[in-house]
């Protein structure tokens, strides 16, 4: 058996490079969706070489991406992946490490721990945090509430990892009316009911309304949200966490991507009241541009954290180093904190900001030349998040259909406050004035062609 096959790796590296060089000139939409069915057939009876494995991947699988990489794509909130962060994933695969402990990877082990101090540093975030990298804000949430969990159950004298909820004391959970999907799947899957929570009012903007919010008694988890994924809003932290740490509440927020306005001065305001907090969820893969799966929760109790997760067998390590596997519901896992550290490096914390803040600056241009056009936005835009009717809810629609088709750029829709709205959101590093000049003029023909 041989271990290696250089050729087979360099066809590899030429392969993904001629990928990406193409990105800006493609179509943002898949193409050739129909093709992956030469991808079926049986599971092959027998060996067969790998390179034409890879050529097959190539010839059916590349044509079937959506461009998400590239300078024009503004669906959900996507970043791409910056040159430093796909580089180092490429030589952190070659590397195969299981990230679980220092022992079976001192690199990835190592790596978590300098990314974890450089990104509460970045954010500006209380110094002596814990932290667990997980696969995305989904996680992230989840780790936080399980954290939150724990230690309220623990405070009113129950241990919630070894009785379980049933007969356990009561805990009130506030949440806004416009927070995230994921995070009413993460307190589903933690017990603690989608739809048991106190949902607080929000305002045109999808803000929790602080006059709202009932008085806090009794063990109290309060979820806030930074960033709403369709406007872009803050909730009002500063507000809302004063009586809520008063009260002695756990206070949660899902800042999957409205953590990094920390990072950029003219956008920081936004955060105000957000230190407050008890954890934080966050998104790498998105508005740091590191590769899929990527979200960190920042908590100040580590160890309730600790103890929502402890895993314990006779071969598992124990030692004085800082485990990654205490921190996450996973145990093996990939070193994904090669990724953010190798971005944090290129970037610095001056890239960091000039990236935010450019993105916001240009969602600004989208509204601004959307509402030129003639065309209305429907949301306050502070931060990287547009959205836009082009009046009936039908014709808004069938804008939205024929821009992902005619291929320039690739917006989503949504629904907002009973109105189907596009979604453009400005969230990746390779995104270029011109290319939000470029994607401007097809929406805006688009519009044109579709009265
Ligand atoms: C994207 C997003 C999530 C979900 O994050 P994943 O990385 O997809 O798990 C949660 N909350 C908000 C506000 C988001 O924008």
């Amino acid at each position: 058996m041989t271990p290696l096959d250089p050729d087979l790796m360099h066809d590899a590296a030429r392969r993904a490079i001629s990928y990406l060089e193409g990105l800006p000139g493609r179509p943002v939409a898949a193409r050739g969706v129909d093709d992956l069915a030469a991808l079926a057939g049986p599971l092959p009876e027998g060996p067969c070489d790998p390179a034409d494995v890879l050529a097959m991947l190539d010839r059916c699988g590349s044509p079937a991406t959506v461009a998400s990489a590239g300078p024009r794509y503004f669906g959900f909130v996507t970043g791409g992946t910056l040159p430093a962060a796909a580089a180092a994933n490429w030589l952190a695969a070659a590397w195969d490490q299981n990230a679980f402990s220092f022992v079976s990877s001192p690199v990835a082990a190592v790596i978590e721990e300098i990314a974890l101090g450089w990104l509460i540093d970045m954010f500006h975030l209380p110094e002596d945090l814990s932290g667990a990298f997980v696969t995305g804000a989904t996680m992230a949430n989840f780790c936080g509430l399980a954290a939150a969990r724990h230690r309220l159950l623990a405070d009113a004298g129950w241990d919630v990892e070894r009785h379980g909820l049933f007969g356990a004391p009561e805990i009130k959970v506030i949440v806004g009316a416009e927070a995230h999907t994921v995070l009413f799947k993460a307190l589903g899957l933690l017990g603690f009911g989608r739809e048991r929570v106190i949902r607080v009012p929000a305002d045109d903007q999808g803000r929790m309304r602080a006059d709202a919010v009932p008085v806090i008694e009794g063990p109290t988890l309060v979820c806030l949200q930074a960033g709403n994924v369709n406007t872009g809003a803050f909730d009002p932290a500063a507000e809302i966490c004063p009586a809520a740490r008063e009260a002695g509440a756990w206070i949660h927020v899902d800042s999957a991507f409205g953590l990094w306005a920390a990072a950029a001065s003219e956008r920081a305001h936004l955060f105000a009241g957000f230190e407050q907090c008890d954890s934080w969820a966050t998104d790498a893969h998105k508005w740091l541009n590191v590769s899929y799966d990527s979200g960190v929760c920042f908590l100040r109790d580590g160890e309730a954290l600790k103890a929502a997760t402890a895993a314990a067998a006779p071969y598992l390590p124990t030692s004085e180093h800082r485990e990654p596997f205490a921190f996450t519901p996973e145990s093996s896992r990939r070193a994904r904190g090669v990724e953010i550290w190798a971005a944090l490096s290129s970037l610095g914390r001056s890239g960091v900001a000039e990236l935010v803040e450019r993105n916001c600056r240009q969602a600004a241009r989208f509204a601004e030349g959307l509402a030129e056009a003639g065309h209305e936005i429907l949301n306050d835009v502070v931060l990287n998040q547009v959205l836009v009717s082009f009046g009936s809810d039908e014709r808004t629609a069938r804008v939205i259909q024929a821009v992902q088709e005619e291929g320039t750029c690739w917006c989503g829709g949504t629904t907002w406050q009973g109105r189907t709205a596009m979604r453009i959101s400005v969230s990746s590093w390779a995104t270029g004035d011109d290319d939000v000049e470029r994607s401007l003029d097809a929406i805006i023909r688009v519009a044109q062609r579709n009265p």
